[in-house]
């Protein structure tokens, strides 16, 4: 409605109106004075320019004991038994901790989110998935790690999570773990500087991080009943030193501990681990979580340093509140869990950035992904240089193997990653992305007679291999949490399907989809082998750019491959007893008495020769090695010169290896330093690298501390850990 108002009237209103939004306003800055001044005096916590540790003990100090207790538990997970009544609180994943609405403590919404956001679909929604964990770690690339994390914790947020259970670090001493493609390979100073800056940069986002499975999980046979056996000084030098390091770098909210028992007391309840070394040697700040109904009692659990059990509060709840009433667990240890899970809190910005769902970056994620996946991929073979192909002179390809027109295999368990424009997977279903390499090589080599064949009928497989220029097999070989693999064959029948083709076509190129390592008995008759691991949302067109050269291979193996499964340290992988099963009654335990010897060190000081070494890598161009400088020091430095002498740009991981004095009782080498150097066609760099002197060092069990042994060190400089053609003995005292 229009009003028609004399003048004066007119003017009377506006001030009236004027005058009425001055109240208003007034009235609203009051009101957010009013907040910050209530924030200050109530909430003083809200203040960031305290430390973490401030502002938790601030909180600390309104916490009633059941909020407390509230703060020690979980609320279920999805899926997983009967919803609680507070269900409607979650966010999906792998379920949550109640906040403190009214003191702005937010809910810690948790999501499993090993090589992307897990559980999507269910929730109706998208992740991109990147190369597997272990394929990253191919790439041995910090920053690499660094795109990758913050790739993950933009996605978490996008989709209403604040908390990741990703950062899988157990060292691969058993390659058949059906989680080593969640993991970052067997050397623990490459895996734990991978993790550390994937975790780095993922918290970065406002998430607050974890590193798991916190320690010696490293096979999943009998997982919840195993008591790894392992000695103090092998446990310092291999699994633990990967989490010190990853901890040491990103100084992540959460540490889980694992499943199974470590000499004699399950990770979980293990004083050893989770205070003397995490808490107390290594300083960690943050809160202990437990693995997934990894919690075994609550007194115990307590003193040895569980914060968190999760998904339930069998142990956490009810329980713990009777036990802090009754003094068998002490005020101030219970104060010391719920201050680690405030300060993470604080620390990771989850309280002074709350997290708002957003829609995610589809296309960015794709471009990362695919990034990631070029330098994950392991050129293993290229006989002849039969690559990278020249879509310009090839006229016919064929396409061999299963799915290999539809999609390529992922990774199974908490990993695995929705894929698009497909239901949500049941437990432990094959997944396979529909990223399709017959049509990214048809798009690759638009001028080719590009056919497929499943492999199904072998015969016809190596017809159409026959008659094509070059065949290219895809195999897969699918792992998942929760089972181990009975041996390291490629599944199905392929090993005698890649036979077939490669006796009909010697051009014939096989690219691995695997989890972990593959034994290959018909290496010696294909031209070419490229290990693409699972390869994420964009691994076709990774492999495709590959293959057909648009991308210089760079990356090299984070693991051994073996030759036979009887060349590991353990030949017969360890299972429970018969009629025991996962959660038996029974425990059963694997001696780890291989002791400091795994992955390369195993192989090196059992003069076992390895399939393909850990370190091993080819790429389209080659580079050579010089001038070797070692200055020994507090922090020895190394300096060496590296030339690309082919005929294209590529970029190379040169590695730096170090032999001990023999008084160390060390095996023959280890992983000091490395650096990736890209170099143009002739152009030589000189690569300067200072080793950190935990690298050199070994755990005194006596003195339960690092020390440097005095006497003859032998750096060793080159391509992999079995071509070292750079080495210079110094003293260090
Ligand atoms: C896995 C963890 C995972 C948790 C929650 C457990 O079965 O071992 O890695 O984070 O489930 O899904």
């Amino acid at each position: 409605m229009k009003m028609n108002l004399p003048r004066s009237a007119r003017a009377g209103l506006a001030t009236l109106l004027g005058l009425s939004a001055f109240v208003v306003l007034s009235h609203a800055r009051h009101h957010q004075d009013g907040n910050a001044d209530d924030q200050a005096q109530n909430r003083p916590w809200m203040n960031s320019s305290l430390s973490p540790d401030e502002r938790a003990d601030l909180v600390l100090k309104e916490m009633t004991l059941d909020e407390k207790i509230d703060l020690l538990h979980g609320n279920g997970m999805p899926g997983w038994g009967t919803p609680r009544p507070n269900a409607h609180l979650g966010n999906g994943g792998a379920g949550f901790v109640v906040g403190v609405a009214r003191l702005g403590i937010p809910i810690i919404q948790m999501s499993d989110a090993a090589y992307g956001v897990r559980s999507s679909g269910e929730n109706g929604r998208y992740s991109t998935a990147l190369p597997s964990n272990i394929a990253s770690a191919a790439s041995w690339d910090p920053h690499a790690a660094c795109e990758y994390g913050t790739l993950i914790g933009r996605e978490l947020r996008a989709q209403g999570y604040n908390m990741t259970l990703g950062g899988g670090v157990n060292i691969t001493r058993e390659p058949r773990n059906g989680r080593t493609f969640e993991y970052m390979g067997e050397d623990p100073v490459l895996a734990g500087t991978l993790v550390g800056n994937r975790m780095k940069c993922e918290q970065a986002q406002n998430i607050l991080g974890d590193m798991k499975h916190y320690a010696v999980n490293d096979q999943e046979s009998g997982r919840n009943e195993v008591n790894a056996v392992i000695s103090k000084r092998a446990i310092r030098e291999t699994d633990l030193l990967a989490f010190q390091i990853g901890i040491d770098i990103a100084k992540p909210g959460a540490v889980m501990c694992s499943y199974n028992a470590v000499n004699g007391d399950f990770a979980c309840e293990n004083k050893y681990l989770l205070t003397d070394v995490l808490k107390k040697e290594w300083n960690f700040k943050g809160f202990v979580v437990s693995d997934w109904a990894g919690t075994h009692s609550t007194v115990k659990a307590s003193s040895a340093g569980l914060d968190n059990e999760q998904p339930f509060d069998h142990f956490y709840g009810a329980p713990f509140k009777e036990a802090v009433k009754s003094g068998k667990i002490p005020q101030a240890e219970l104060d010391e869990h719920v201050h680690r899970i405030l300060r993470s809190e604080f620390a990771s910005g989850i309280v002074d950035h709350p997290v708002k769902k957003s829609v995610i970056d589809v296309e960015a994620g794709l471009e990362t992904s695919r990034k990631i996946a070029e330098q994950s991929i392991v050129l293993l073979k290229n006989s002849s240089s039969v690559l990278p192909l020249d879509p310009a002179k090839i006229h016919s390809i064929a396409i061999i193997g299963a799915h290999a027109d539809a999609g390529m295999i992922s990774g199974g368990g908490s990993a695995q990653v929705d894929p698009p424009g497909q239901p949500s997977p049941h437990w432990k279903e094959h997944v396979w992305f529909p990223t399709s390499p017959l049509k990214a090589v048809c798009a690759a080599a638009p001028g080719a007679n590009v056919q497929f064949e499943s492999g199904a009928d072998r015969e016809s497989a190596a017809a159409l291999a026959k008659k094509s220029d070059v065949a290219i097999v895809f195999t897969y070989q699918w792992t998942s949490e929760d089972m181990d693999l009975p041996n390291l064959s490629l599944p199905e029948n392929q090993d005698a399907l890649i036979d077939q083709v490669a006796a009909a076509n010697p051009k014939t190129i096989v690219v691995l989809e695997t989890g972990t390592a593959v034994t290959m008995p018909w290496l010696d008759k294909v031209s070419g082998v490229l290990e693409a691991w699972y390869a994420g949302s964009k691994g076709h067109e990774a492999v495709a750019n590959i293959l057909f050269g648009r991308a210089n291979p760079s990356a090299k193996l984070p693991m051994t491959f073996p030759r036979t499964e009887s060349d590991l340290p353990h030949p017969k992988l360890a299972t429970p007893p018969p009629g025991t099963g996962d959660h038996g009654s029974e425990g059963f335990e694997v001696q780890y008495n291989e002791g400091l010897r795994v992955g390369y060190k195993w192989y090196d000081a059992e003069n076992k020769k390895p399939l393909f070494p850990f370190g091993y890598g080819l790429s389209y161009t080659t580079f050579a090695y010089s001038d070797l400088k070692v200055k020994p020091g507090k922090e020895t430095s190394v300096a060496f010169t590296v030339k690309n002498t082919g005929g294209r740009a590529g970029e190379e991981i040169a590695q730096v290896y170090a032999a001990l004095p023999p008084t160390a009782g060390e095996p023959p080498k280890r992983l000091v330093a490395w650096s990736k150097v890209h170099l143009d066609a002739g152009e030589s760099k000189q690569v300067s690298l200072t080793i950190d002197p935990l690298y050199l060092s070994i755990y005194d069990e006596n003195g339960s501390a690092w020390k440097l042994v005095p006497g003859s060190y032998t750096f060793m400089a080159g391509t992999s850990s079995h071509d070292l053609p750079l080495q210079q003995k110094v003293t260090l005292e």
